[in-house]
């Protein structure tokens, strides 16, 4: 089965380094398959999953945002951040909605950056169903 190279980097460091069959994702124009062989390309992700087909077994990469390129068989993906499956604190993002989920309440009452809790509530919502292999 041909491969390509990925790479899900962060400014923390690499996340994720692996030859895979097949990724997909969230691109801001839509869902994105890349297949080896796949034409250079440069798109923007939304927050949400990366599924990576490797040994024809699926593993998942929760990322917030950021951007995917594709260069002769390698697909790197730069995020400001990112998390493998197995190492989200599963915890810590339910924590985190909370937050969120109150500070969208206040909002009302109070002059607070709504735009900045929907996107911390969309990354704590992200790595709940990514933990839990949901998407
Ligand atoms: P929190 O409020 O819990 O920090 P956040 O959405 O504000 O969540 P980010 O700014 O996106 O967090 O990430 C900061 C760093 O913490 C990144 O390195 C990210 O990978 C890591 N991180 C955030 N939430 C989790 C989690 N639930 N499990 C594992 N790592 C996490």
């Amino acid at each position: 089965m041909k491969t390509m190279k990925v790479s899900v980097v962060t400014p923390d460091g690499p996340v994720y380094e692996s030859d895979v069959e097949m990724v997909s994702t969230k691109a801001q124009s839509g869902e994105l398959g890349i297949l080896p062989g796949h034409i250079p390309m440069v798109a923007p992700l939304q927050i949400g999953a990366i599924r990576l087909i490797k040994d024809g077994k699926t593993e998942y990469v929760a990322v917030t945002g950021g951007l995917l390129e594709v260069r002769s068989e390698q697909v790197t993906i730069l995020a400001q951040a990112a998390e493998k499956s197995e190492n989200i604190d599963v915890d810590r993002a339910l924590r985190a909605k909370e937050r969120a989920e109150e500070r969208l309440r206040q909002q009302r009452q109070e002059n607070i950056d709504f735009k900045r809790a929907e996107l911390a509530l969309q990354r704590a919502i992200n790595r709940i169903s990514v933990a839990q292999r949901k998407i």
